[in-house]
Order: C-alpha cells, then structure tokens, then sequence
C-alpha cells in the first residue's frame, strides 16, 4: 500500500500550485488504499513565516483532502515537522563522510563570493564540484588530524555531497519516462549547514526514507534535485521511492509561471483561502471567501496537468479518486484559467442539492433581519439557474423580499406610455377577483384580459414588470407573483401608478 506525502515549507500560505500537489498525492493514494502525509519541512528558520503550518491544515481541510498523518495527527513515523526531528539528520551526514560520499568544507561565505567573481570575470560560472573541489577550502585536501583540529576549534563548516564524476545517470520519472544526465555537471549540494540544520535535501531523503515513502509526487521545479536525491538514496543504501514531477502552472496569459503575486495583482484568487499577510497586512483573496464551493476548486485543480481520457469534466471528489492515474498527467505546462473556474463553479453550484441552498438563503435573510413568509423552496426554483455563487441567491432574489424604490429610467421611458397608468389599474382590479393566485392560474386570466382588449403583451407585461422587480430584467412574472402574493403584486403596482 502506497505511502505519500505532502511537504510544503511553512513560507507562506499555499497557492493553488501546492494545493494541486496534495490534491495528486491525496487522489493516488486514496485510490490504492494508502497513506496521506503531511510532513512539514520548516529547516530554514530565516523563511518561517507564522500562520503558515495552519494555512496548509486549514486549506487541505477545506478542499476535502485531509491528511492521515501530520501534526497534531500522530502515526508511527513522527514528529513530522522537520524542526522537531532536528537531531535524527547528522548522524546520515556523519555516514556520507564516512563512506566517502561527503566532506566538510570550511570555505567562508567571503571567499565563496570571490570564486564566484573570479569566474564571472572570465564569462564563467562557479560550480563546486570535481573541477575544482580538491582546490577549494575542504576536508579533501586536509589530514584527519588537521580535520579534527578545525572542528574542535569551532571552525564553521558545512557537509557538501561528493557527487561522482564520469557517470550516467538513468533516472526514471513517473511522468516524464526516462531522463539522461552527466554527473559531471552537478554541484555537490550543500547537505548540513554551519547552523546545525540539515539542508532540504538531506532532510527530505531522510524523512522520505525514515516514513517508508513509496511515492514522491511533487512539482517540476523540483525536478532538478532529482540527480542528487537518487545518488543520496544509493550513497546511503537505501531504495529510492517512485518520483513523479507535475508539470508547472502556467498564468493565463501562457507566459511564465503562475506566482503567488498574481493573486494579489491579477484580479482573481490563486489561493484556497484568503491571507492576510502578516508583516504587510496586504491581503489575497481565497477561493472559500470568494463563495467558491471545495468541490469546484478541487475539480479545476485536477485538470491543471491531468485528464481522464474522456470527455467528461464534471467530477466529484470520489468520482476523480477513481479516475485518476498518474500515467495521465502531462508533461506539458498547465494553463490557469479564472474563467474556466468559475465554469466550475457554476457547474457544482447547479448540481448542488437544493435543499441547501434553502438553507443558505435562509441564513442570509436571517443576516439581513429580513423575516420574509415566501416560500423559498420556490424563491430558489425561479432564480437558482442563473445562480453561481451562494451570494447571488440573494443578489438574483433580493427583490422579492424589498419592493424596488427606483426604477431603472431608460427602462421606464421604454416601457410606460400615456394609457399605461389606466391600463394598469385595470389589471389591479383583475387581480384583486383572483383567489388561486397560483402563477398558472394568474398568467391564464391576466393573458386572455390582454388578447381581448387586443393590445400587445409588451404594453402590460413591461410596465407590470417595472413595478414588480423595478427594470427589464428577471425571471417569470407570474411566477414573481405567485411568490410574493396578490397584496404585494397590487401593492408594487399602485405604487408605481401614483
Ligand atoms: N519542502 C519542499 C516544498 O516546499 C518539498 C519538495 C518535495 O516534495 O520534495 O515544496
């Protein structure tokens, strides 16, 4: 049985890239039967922003695609917040030198920048690695005993990977099949920090390994510590899980990669929920507080880089558990498209029981103070169809419940001419003899009184329309009467009269 895990760094809230990536691991392993993890990799203290651990919990939450196991949801591979597990990473550091795979090197930060000039200046770039590193300020070159004399002094050093040269390296991808590349060309990363904190990489393998990951389904910028993480894995002699690399989320426009300033700037939200930065108090808006519904997000998040094969677009969470594949996820870069979400949106708005927007609207009217006796199962048929957002369970219904007090000038020019106030009393006088003043019944009388006095339907029907709902526009008419009841139609129209 498969065991995954989504690792996010606490560096901020989670855009809809890294909410994408859970989603992946979470629909592969629900589908086999396995084991979400949430592992939070908080190493680089200097990137901590607070808030961000429980943004992750808080968005994963409300997508519907909780964790198994994480923080504050203990299994038997804890703690899983790296900073807790601090102590476990030297001794695999300590190993990878000892096997020769590693070496401290003592190259301060200084003379790493004058490398890097010196090279520049002759149109080069720095790498540290076989080219070089027997030159360089490290443990290679050094006597155990000149070694030992330097650390026990309290010289700062860090662990750098002993990257092999003259190999090939065949790595395989889930996604991307097979990938070719020269060992000669990596840099032996940085694995231990002077701070007595392992780097991401050393953390990331060692936890991967120590949690019994089978699968690593993360993002194409990954991509590139691909090389590394698999020579770790051989180094240390332990098995490497299967990698999967997602393809990148591009920005609407095609161009460049979806960032997380293009939910601030870009007029749409890129983020589950909304944030609120916490040294800038700039904030960025999020899907649950824009009414979007976890249904419809996680339905557009799916398609970003996967498709079933079929026409089909319209998916529930448990429908997509048992579509996904991730033989079925492209390589190609996914474009982001607002307004595809929120054809989304709509879509799930739509498919949405009624029974709950009942009770949505119900809560907004009691919001409002509005006591209303209308029968909203009927208020929510007549305007549920043009709904997207809960919002616009009001937006679209709201004049029902508060007679319009203006009305829309244009409108009223168009539709009101000289016989129109005495035509309109007539219709009063008609209504107030209705007694089953159901829409079927009402648009039976009101039609026939119109063919016998042999005028248009558009000379009753627009001004009757200015008074009910106070312009041109909205559902049914009969329909509107029948909800807000015969006093209230008479009541709209004697009030426009005068
Ligand atoms: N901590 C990394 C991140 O923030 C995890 C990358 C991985 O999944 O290996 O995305």
């Amino acid at each position: 049985k498969p065991r995954v895990r989504f690792a996010p760094s606490p560096t901020g809230p989670l855009h809809i890239g890294g909410v994408r990536t859970a989603l992946f691991n979470y629909l592969f392993t629900k589908k086999h039967k396995g084991t979400f993890v949430l592992r939070i990799e908080d190493t680089d203290q200097n990137r901590y922003v607070p808030g961000a651990e429980d943004y992750v919990i808080d968005a994963l939450n409300w997508c519907n695609i909780p964790f198994d196991e994480g923080p504050g949801k203990e299994g038997n591979y804890g703690p899983y917040r790296q900073s807790e597990r601090k102590h476990l990473y030297k001794q695999y550091a300590d190993q990878l030198i000892q096997n020769g795979h590693a070496y401290y090197a003592f190259d301060t930060s200084e003379e790493l920048d004058l490398h890097r000039k010196e090279h520049e200046e002759n149109g080069k770039t720095f790498i540290y690695n076989w080219h070089n590193r027997e030159k360089l300020n490290n443990s290679l070159s050094l006597s155990e005993n000149e070694i030992s004399k330097k650390i026990n002094s309290g010289d700062p050093y860090v662990i750098r990977f002993k990257c092999p040269i003259d190999e090939t390296l065949q790595l395989t991808d889930e996604v991307r099949g097979t990938i070719t590349i020269e060992t000669n060309v990596l840099d032996d990363k940085i694995l231990f920090k002077s701070d007595g904190m392992p780097t991401y990489h050393l953390a990331n393998i060692v936890d991967d390994h120590l949690m019994e990951i089978t699968h690593v389904i993360r993002g194409e910028e990954w991509l590139p510590s691909l090389p590394l993480h698999v020579l770790l894995y051989r180094s240390l002699g332990w098995d490497a899980p299967s990698f999967s690399h997602l393809p990148l989320i591009l920005k609407p426009t095609g161009k460049g990669k979806l960032g997380k300033r293009d939910g601030i700037k870009g007029g749409f939200p890129v983020f589950p929920l909304q944030w609120i930065d916490p040294k800038t108090k700039e904030i960025a808006s999020g899907y649950r507080e824009d009414g979007y519904l976890p249904e419809a997000v996680i339905n557009m998040l799916a398609f970003l880089g996967w498709n079933p094969g079929t026409e089909q677009e319209i998916f529930s969470l448990k429908q997509l558990i048992q579509a996904f594949d991730l033989g079925r996820v492209n390589k190609a870069g996914a474009k982001f498209d607002p307004e595809k979400t929120k054809w989304f949106q709509q879509q799930h708005f739509q498919n949405t029981d009624e029974v709950l927007h009942v009770e949505q609207l119900k809560n907004i009217l009691q919001k409002k103070n509005i006591s209303s006796s209308f029968d909203l199962k009927k208020v929510v048929g007549l305007i549920k169809e043009r709904a997207v957002f809960t919002n616009d369970l009001w937006d679209l219904s709201s004049f029902l419940f508060i007679a319009p007090s203006e009305c829309d000038e244009k409108a009223v020019k168009k539709a009101w001419k000289e016989d129109t106030a005495s035509l309109m009393h007539e219709l009063t006088r008609i209504l107030s003899d209705i007694s089953d003043f159901s829409s079927e019944n009402v648009s039976n009388i009101v039609k026939s009184w119109i063919k016998s006095k042999e005028i248009g339907f558009g000379k009753i029907m627009m001004p009757l329309r200015i008074s009910l709902v106070g312009s041109l526009q909205g559902p049914d008419l009969f329909d509107i009467m029948s909800i807000i009841s015969k006093e209230e139609t008479i009541k709209r129209i004697e009030a426009t009269i005068e």
